[in-house]
């Protein structure tokens, strides 16, 4: 017998998914990695021409289909131009606040797969030059990246292999503390591209088979709104994204217990899936929360805005200041793969 879930191991996997950079547009190399660790067993596994990855489980019904999705996709930037000082200015990948990112650490990532690396930093930064280094704007003019090398000029950053495009990322700086909790950048939704991989690496090791044919899509353009909103095979009855609960003021989702989303702005996730699996998590001594995120959309939003006639649903584990400094603890993803495991154990909402 397995140990599941083992929240311990989860969180290691976290830390390696978290320590590969991939923006929305440059997710090769993780999916490799995700290939990598569902290698060892009898999958079906096929990449789409998005580059995102399916994973596909018979069950005992192969006419009626689930599917379930996280993205291994994070927000980051893009080289706009090179400053004639030798700085970069940068395009957002993704919806952030460039004070999130200001002080940080990244990587510059050139055509030909050379890595530098650089911070990103206030144009005014230093308060012995700029009288208005606390007030100016945090945005797109005033933003740079300071790349560490002996650069001056534009021709510098050039002679370097840098150009417009290139993709830069930023340092998760992924820390687990002795009280439970991990921080790091891009926990949305890397916490839960792990426990979707720990839940499948369970399944093939105790040679489970499940109630439906299951499809598992590690989708990579969520971040910028239509990662798994394709490769929905026909038969697909249920659908449901794992993806992170918001937290903040009126939030009811915290860090120690999975999130359900009863509505997002895309409108209510569907009412029968969301009471299935409250009581699955009754029924399961889950801890959870329901509740709305006012400022979100999912890949299960995106599935049916794109036709999907789907059963849709969307839960996660709770991941504090969200598209910035993140964090979540041990408990909320305990809770968020004990569901998990029921959940796709269970009949599916309209056989019930
Ligand atoms: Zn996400």
């Amino acid at each position: 017998m397995t140990t599941y879930p083992d929240t311990v191991s989860t969180m290691e996997l976290i830390k390696e998914l978290v320590s590969i950079p991939s923006p929305s547009g440059n997710t090769d190399k993780i999916i490799e990695f995700v290939e990598g660790k569902l290698s060892g067993f009898e999958l079906k596994m096929q990449r789409n021409r998005k580059g995102g990855l399916l994973i596909t489980l018979p069950g005992q019904d192969t006419a009626q289909h689930r599917m379930l999705t996280a993205h291994v996709d994070t927000l980051g930037a893009m080289v706009k131009s090179i400053t004639p000082g030798g700085r970069l200015k940068l395009s957002m990948i993704g919806g952030f606040r460039w004070n999130s990112v200001e002080g940080e650490y990244c990587e510059i990532q050139t055509h030909s797969g050379k890595v530098y690396t650089g911070t990103i930093l206030m144009h005014q930064t230093s308060v012995h030059v700029y009288k208005n280094a606390g007030d100016a704007p945090r945005n797109e003019d005033n933003i740079e990246v300071r790349i560490d090398e002996k650069v001056s000029n534009a021709e510098d950053v050039r002679n370097l292999g840098i150009e417009v495009g290139d993709f830069v990322s930023f340092d998760p700086r992924v820390e687990m503390t002795d009280s439970g909790f991990i921080k790091s950048r891009h926990l949305d939704d890397k916490a839960s591209v792990a426990i979707l991989i720990k839940l499948i690496q369970h399944i093939c090791k105790e040679k489970l088979t499940l109630p439906y044919t299951t499809h598992f899509l590690i989708s990579n353009n969520e971040e910028i709104g239509y990662g798994g909103n394709s490769n929905i095979t026909p038969e697909t009855v249920e659908y449901l994204a794992v993806d992170m609960g918001a937290l903040g003021d009126g939030q009811s989702s915290d860090e120690y217990t999975v999130s359900i989303c009863a509505k997002d702005s895309s409108g209510p996730y569907h009412y029968g899936l969301r009471k299935h699996l409250i009581e699955l998590a009754k029924a399961n001594d889950v801890e959870y929360k329901v509740d709305i995120y006012p400022y979100y959309g999912s890949d299960a939003s995106a599935a049916i805005r794109s036709g999907h006639d789907i059963v849709h649903g969307l839960i996660g584990p709770g991941i504090e200041s969200s598209h910035a400094f993140e964090r979540t603890h041990k408990s909320s993803l305990f809770h968020t793969e004990k569901l998990l495991k029921a959940y796709v154990q269970s009949s599916l909402t309209e056989n019930r």
